[in-house]
């Protein structure tokens, strides 16, 4: 990366640029396990911030509404191409700009407003798009929510069969934003198929591990998939979706002139560089620490006495029951912040705290993976957070933590800070 000192932005707009440094410093400083996030590479970093930015290319590669996009046309053709090859799919649409307008622009093309959509009960790890009635999904479409057994904090598949077959909703769809367990894809598929709805499945979380092989792939079974490009699998932010060769032109008129303008080239740029990474052996390599990692995580924690949702993990997160340490997951959350430690508060199945407060703290591993830490480290993580967790007032603790913390990370490279 360039020099700050001598770079544009710091001499065309210092105001900007010093907070962009301490931004940087905060995450070389800090361990961030966000689930959601993930450090993408230098690469990725350079495609994001290239002349595409300049650049209008409304409609689809040969059939654009503005002159001057043969580079455009070659580099969103390429993102395509390696988004198919990554996953499997027959067709790719890699405009949508977030997860958000991906899942809009799904529910656009296959259901009418007022239709019924089945989705993952959102105090159980759905997602906002998934029907929140603050969210378009809830106020456009009538979601019934399903759920996860109250013992195993599953999802109970003879429940959505149940409530499938008394809804008969158009879309069925599932994936989420804080289920630390696999869904099983093939039977969601059978369920639609018999009530007659069509499948989505949101991989927004576990695409990473999808394009890795550390996890099974939605793809053979769902009609429609999509995806955010930023979170497991390493890219910029943005989001791309895949269906069936039968309804991919319904994808694409959802997704432009559906919900979107112009879309973004720099970050499609970016998104083919990503793919590009995710398909080198190096990613699958990736993607199976990512899971041993959290696996690792999960034992070390509940050896320690925490309780985790389902008793473990086998994705690249977990959610720890901060309510059976006798506090919130707000608590938890700035306790850990206080110790350089970067995680979220999350409700857990049936929390009887607001989503504000919450009694689960939602923490991961993919962005400590790409920054190389192995099982060994999850082990001094797992000492550091029940350190913490346990004695969330105590400032000696704290401030002992945040000590060793901030010695810990500097040792490990952020991969697109130091071109790593
Ligand atoms: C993150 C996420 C989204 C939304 O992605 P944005 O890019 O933040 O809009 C949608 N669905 C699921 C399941 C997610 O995890």
């Amino acid at each position: 990366m360039p020099d700050e000192a001598a770079s544009a932005l710091a001499r065309n707009d210092p105001e900007v640029a010093a907070i962009v440094a301490a931004e940087r410093a905060r995450q070389t400083e800090t361990l961030e396990i966000i689930a959601s996030e993930n450090y993408a590479s230098a690469a990725v970093l350079e495609a994001t911030g290239s002349v595409f930015t300049n650049k209008y290319a409304e409609g689809y590669p040969g059939r654009r509404y503005y002159a001057g996009n043969e580079h455009a046309d070659a580099v969103e053709s390429l993102a395509i191409a390696r988004a198919k090859a990554l996953f499997g799919a027959e067709h790719a649409n890699v405009q949508p700009t977030s997860g958000a307008e991906a899942n809009m622009a799904a529910y656009l093309a296959f259901a009418e407003p007022g239709d019924t959509i089945l989705g993952l009960e959102l105090t159980q790890g759905g997602h906002l798009t998934h029907g929140s009635p603050v969210n378009f999904s809830g106020r456009l479409y009538d979601f019934v929510p399903y759920s996860v057994d109250r013992e195993t904090e599953v999802v109970d598949m003879a429940r959505v069969a149940e409530l499938a077959a008394e809804a008969r909703p158009r879309v069925i769809v599932t994936g989420a934003t804080a289920y630390p367990r696999r869904f099983d894809f093939a039977a969601f598929a059978e369920i639609a198929r018999a009530v007659g709805a069509l499948l989505l499945v949101d991989m927004s979380h576990f695409a990473g591990l999808v394009a890795g092989g550390a996890h099974p792939s939605p793809v053979p079974h769902a009609d429609v998939v999509t995806s955010t490009t930023h979170k497991t699998l390493r890219g910029p932010r943005g989001a791309f979706a895949m269906t069936t060769a039968e309804h991919a032109a319904a994808l694409d008129k959802a997704v432009f002139p559906g919900t979107q303008g112009g879309p973004h080239l720099h970050s499609i740029a970016a998104k083919a560089v990503a793919f590009g990474e995710a398909l080198r052996p190096e990613f699958r390599d990736y993607a199976a620490r990512v899971t041993a990692n959290a696996a690792a995580l999960a034992e070390a924690l509940m050896e320690r006495g925490l309780r985790l949702v389902s008793g473990g993990t086998d994705t690249h997160l977990a959610l720890i029951d901060c309510g059976a340490l006798g506090i919130s997951g707000l608590k938890a959350q700035n306790a850990l912040q206080g110790s350089g430690i970067i995680a979220n508060k999350n409700t857990i199945p049936y929390d009887e705290r607001s989503p504000f407060v919450t009694s689960g703290l939602r923490i991961g591993t993919p962005a400590l993976t790409s920054r190389g830490m192995g099982e060994a480290e999850m082990g001094r993580l797992a000492d550091w957070i029940a350190r913490v967790l346990r004695d969330p007032d105590g400032e000696g603790v704290r401030e002992g933590v945040r000590r060793e913390v901030a010695a810990f990370a500097r040792q490990w490279p952020v991969p697109g800070l130091s071109d790593a």
